[in-house]
């Protein structure tokens, strides 16, 4: 790959000249570092990159450029370089520069720190950091190796570990592969139509008959393998023979959070999932509210350190397959996985989350993973570049998904029934979405059907309010109209509500509620199920908030109370 550039702008020559020796010294063998005074030079300049094919990972501007002109070249970079993070450095502790109107310290002045957040929600810059003080300043080098860090993530093409050979669309390829973004394995995709397919056929000894072949990086040829095959190349498929303390069903946040405790606290820890470690928050573009994240994460970096994190305290990962039944046992509980397999725990914690609503609307099915997608579809998102793309739902993932998509797409098209966003979406995905130029919103409107050959073309767009249809081309659908609980697969001694929901704790000893089915003379864990020693955390239980936060801070008191009632079996008290 051609070196990357870091590019300085700032019409303070005094300010570039320091940016520009900042950065050099730390980053100069790796990227090159461009530096001009005027954001009108900084436009002709990153054309030129981009015709050289110079990648630029970001563009820092410095508040001696006037509000207009940086505007006008932050939006233009946009487009030139949409990949480049867009990075506004303010001064340090100083007085507000008059001509960008950006006073810090943050901390002390809410009308600096609003003004920067508004510019990150209007989408006018990624990023802001503090300009670096003199001497070695690691809190500046830190802001911008994570903002490096994340366009590598999403720029720098890693070197496979997967190569996937298969028709272009194959609606089992597009599950692989985001299968495989979402548990941040590095792939490559080969139409198996390609001369490069062929090749890679070839080289498998496969004629192509049966699709698809994947390829792995230790050499090993699996032809439409299983998911738990896939899962046993990276050593995730084995389970321990021995029962653990404790077993997290499901590895979203919730999940991931309730194994770092335990294990952190000693006990012997299975973290089991089914298809990829983070969840649903795994699949998030960016995550702006979880405290801690200043800038935000991305879903998957979130994923990669709590499952590092859980990981090195010893909790054991396993995607040996969903976990299809539990029921009592000698000493605790037995978990049977799909596939026949089984493991052995002395207490349980769920943490199994929710997924998406289906759309009801013909052609919508048939045309899953070729045009139709649910959730958020990071790994497809620079695959819509220049088309037209559609999202159904009106709360705050989908305005993550618009936002996103639109980094990409020529025109994304929210679709809602209601008649605004205002009543389930943040107003600050709003204000972003309204400043987005091609955001649009359709209220009072629904998807009567999905058509295309092969792939989706068009939808039919139906008005509520008048009945009125409308065909429209569509690349993608986007479903993202709420959510259903994983508790199917439970025995029914573990209550619910109407809509499937796990209750807990004070749930099951309410005075004239029939579902109240707790049989101990001791209260139940307040996370505590109506099964004893089985635990429930995040959105799957009634009552959460569906938020990353809440999940996480329901898995740690839910490993709390686990210990407590290990504790508690260990001193023989009842229950
Ligand atoms: C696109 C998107 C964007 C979001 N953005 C934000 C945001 O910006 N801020 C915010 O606070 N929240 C956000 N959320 C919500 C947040 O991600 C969820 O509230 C959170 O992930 C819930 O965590 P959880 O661990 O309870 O469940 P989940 O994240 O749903 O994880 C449950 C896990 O259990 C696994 N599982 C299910 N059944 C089984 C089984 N039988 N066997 C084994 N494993 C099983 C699933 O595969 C999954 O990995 C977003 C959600 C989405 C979809």
């Amino acid at each position: 790959m051609t070196t990357p550039v870091l590019m300085v702008i700032d019409s303070d020559p005094g300010n570039v000249r320091a940016l520009d020796a900042t950065l050099r010294r730390r980053y100069g063998r790796d990227y090159l570092i461009i530096s001009e005074t005027s954001p009108a030079t900084a436009q002709d300049r990153l054309r030129e990159l981009r015709a050289a094919g110079h990648p630029v990972a970001a563009v820092m501007v410095g508040s001696a450029v006037s509000a207009a002109p940086a505007a006008e070249f932050l939006a233009q970079a946009r487009s030139i370089q949409p990949t480049a993070k867009r990075v506004l450095v303010v001064p340090r502790g100083g007085p507000a520069a008059p001509s960008f109107r950006v006073p810090v310290p943050l901390v002390a002045d809410r009308q600096a720190a609003t003004l920067v957040l508004r510019a990150i929600a209007h989408g006018a810059i990624d990023a802001y950091l503090p300009a670096p003080g003199s001497g070695p300043d690691e809190g500046f080098h830190r802001g911008v190796t994570e903002l490096l860090e994340e366009w590598a993530r999403e720029a720098v093409p890693a070197l496979p570990a997967v190569r996937i050979v298969d028709r272009q669309e194959s609606a089992r390829a597009h599950e692989l592969r985001d299968l495989l973004a979402r548990n941040s394995v590095p792939y490559v995709f080969h139409a198996a139509e390609s001369a490069d397919g062929q090749a890679w056929l070839a080289q498998a000894d496969q004629d192509g008959s049966a699709l698809p072949v994947l390829v792995t990086y230790n050499g090993q040829i699996l032809v439409d393998p299983p998911i738990d095959q896939i899962t046993a190349v990276f050593g995730l498929a084995s389970l321990p023979e021995a029962a653990v303390d404790v077993a997290v069903v499901g590895a979203g946040p919730a999940g991931m959070s309730a194994a770092v405790y335990t294990a952190s606290e000693g006990l012997s820890t299975l973290l089991l999932e089914r298809e990829a470690f983070g969840g649903q928050a795994g699949s998030s573009s960016l995550i702006r509210n979880y405290l801690g994240f200043p800038r935000g994460i991305s879903g998957s970096g979130l994923a990669t350190r709590a499952f590092e994190q859980a990981w090195s305290f010893g909790a054991i990962p396993s995607m040996a397959g969903p976990v299809t039944g539990l029921e009592p046992a000698a000493d605790g509980f037995r978990l049977r996985l799909d596939g026949g397999r089984a493991a052995q725990a002395r207490c349980v914690l769920l943490a199994t989350g929710v997924s998406y609503r289906k759309l009801d609307a013909p052609g919508v099915d048939s045309l899953l993973g070729v045009g139709v997608f649910y959730g958020a579809t990071t790994s497809e998102s620079s695959a819509f570049a220049g088309e037209r793309v559609f999202i159904v739902g009106g709360a705050n993932s989908a305005g993550q998904a618009a936002v996103n998509l639109a980094r990409y797409a020529q025109q994304v098209t929210i679709v809602v029934r209601g008649n605004s966003l205002a009543a389930r979406m943040s107003q600050y995905l709003i204000d972003e979405i309204t400043a987005a130029p091609n955001i649009e919103v359709r209220t009072m409107t629904e998807i009567a059907a999905a058509d295309g050959t092969g792939r989706l073309e068009t939808l039919t767009l139906k008005d509520t309010a008048t009945g009125s249809a409308e065909n429209v081309p569509a690349a993608a659908l986007v479903v993202l109209i709420g959510a259903a609980p994983h508790t199917g697969w439970l025995p029914p001694q573990i209550s619910r509500d109407e809509h499937g929901f796990i209750r807990t704790g004070s749930d099951l000893t309410q005075d004239g509620n029939p579902e109240a089915r707790w049989t101990l003379s001791r209260p139940p864990f307040p996370l505590e199920t109506s099964m004893p020693g089985v635990f429930a955390a995040g959105d799957v239980r009634r009552g959460s908030v569906k938020r990353v936060a809440s999940a996480v801070g329901e898995g740690s008191v839910a490993a709390t109370q686990t210990y407590q009632y290990l504790e508690r079996r260990r001193g023989r008290r009842p229950g």
